[in-house]
């Protein structure tokens, strides 16, 4: 049988007797592990922050998992997160408690189809659940305040009380038929457009510049697209000659490296982003080189010897897309932990449809 954690955290402080000691000092010490995961963290902030002053009924966040007794998970927690999540809990000491809050903790929020999501409830036992999105400091004090008296009585106590209704009826379902949930409102482009052109602007260093880079690069489409904007576009063949030229001149780092996928078309677009810190005049202009490469064998030279920095971009577009960037040592390995997440951002990714069952 299922292990009930909280049952017997509860069960522990009424035991005994010094039971009332037990129970007065868990209700006024309730120390939340500090584990901000997301935006709900803000609200925790504010319950916390002078305004609200959470010290006054004994809570007070804290930096150490095994000095606390109370986890308050901040809304959305991802399949990477869980893992964090789930230490943390084990490594606290009994007794202790759990609060969740916001939309995302409860049933996913915005992200509620999303690839990454998990459901808290299923990886530590909840005491109580805040919604709202946000949910309002004012909602995550009445659930310290409720777990508070669920210390002292041994009783779980909801905070709010819903009316009771028969779902069945008013949806017109047979109990524990299927049910599909609606669709979310996808609209795909058959074929999105992309449309980078040139654009008169009035930018005497960048007409310098761009004059300078088409000598340099006679394989390649050059223009500016605003002030301190350049774009390049070219063929992969050129990719790491443009990377090498570009750091010549004094681009000396990455802004960005994305991966833009047309699926209808067979192909990938990998644009990337430069700049520079070291060169001054250069210092506000980005330049964009972009490439096309075929979205059923998608490989393209690293760019690391350039800039050691795009290391880590590659990865992400790596793991998002399947692109493999020859040369960087990390290409097989997956960022995203979960393993049967295989190239998430790609326009033709499934996601598992969830389906809901009306209990009996
Ligand atoms: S519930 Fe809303 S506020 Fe909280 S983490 Fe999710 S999106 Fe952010």
């Amino acid at each position: 049988m299922k292990k009930d954690v909280n049952a017997e955290n509860i069960e522990f402080l009424s035991s005994g007797l010094i039971a009332p000691i037990k129970k007065w000092g868990a209700k006024w010490s309730l120390w939340a592990v500090h584990l901000v995961t997301s935006c709900c963290g803000v609200e925790l902030a504010h319950a916390y922050a002078s305004g609200y002053d959470a010290e006054r009924w004994g809570s007070l966040n804290f930096g150490m998992m095994r000095q606390t007794n109370l986890i308050i998970v901040e809304g959305t927690i991802t399949k990477k997160m869980a893992r964090a999540l789930r230490i943390t809990w084990e490594q606290m000491p009994d007794p202790k408690f759990v609060i969740l809050i916001g939309a995302c903790g409860i049933e996913g929020g915005l992200f509620w189809n999303s690839y990454h999501i998990t459901r808290p409830w299923k990886i530590i036992p909840i005491d109580y659940f805040v919604p709202g999105c946000p949910p309002t400091p004012e909602g995550l004090i009445s659930a310290i305040r409720a777990l508070q008296k669920k210390i002292e009585s041994g009783e779980a106590k909801t905070t709010a009380k819903f009316r009771e209704t028969d779902l069945a009826k008013l949806l017109g379902t047979e109990v524990g038929k299927e049910r599909k949930p609606p669709k979310p409102p996808l609209k795909i482009a058959e074929k999105p457009e992309i449309k980078i052109e040139p654009k008169e602007v009035e930018w005497e260093f960048g007409k310098k510049l761009i004059e300078e880079l088409k000598n340099k690069m006679p394989f390649a489409e050059i223009f500016a697209i605003d002030i301190n904007r350049i774009y390049i576009k070219t063929e992969s063949k050129f990719y790491e000659k443009v990377a090498e030229l570009l750091e010549s001149e004094g681009f000396d780092h990455v802004k960005s490296l994305n991966v833009i996928d047309l699926p209808h078309e067979n192909k990938f677009v990998v644009e990337c982003s430069v700049s520079s810190y070291s060169v001054e005049e250069l210092m506000p202009v980005i330049v964009t080189f972009s490439v096309e490469i075929p979205r059923d064998k998608p490989r393209i030279p690293s760019l690391i010897r350039f800039w050691p920095s795009i290391d880590y971009q590659e990865r992400e577009m790596h793991d998002f897309f399947g692109v493999w960037f020859e040369g960087n040592p990390w290409m097989g390995n997956k960022f995203l932990l979960a393993p049967e997440v295989e190239t998430p951002l790609r326009k033709d990714f499934k996601l598992e449809e969830p389906s809901y069952v009306l209990e009996r």
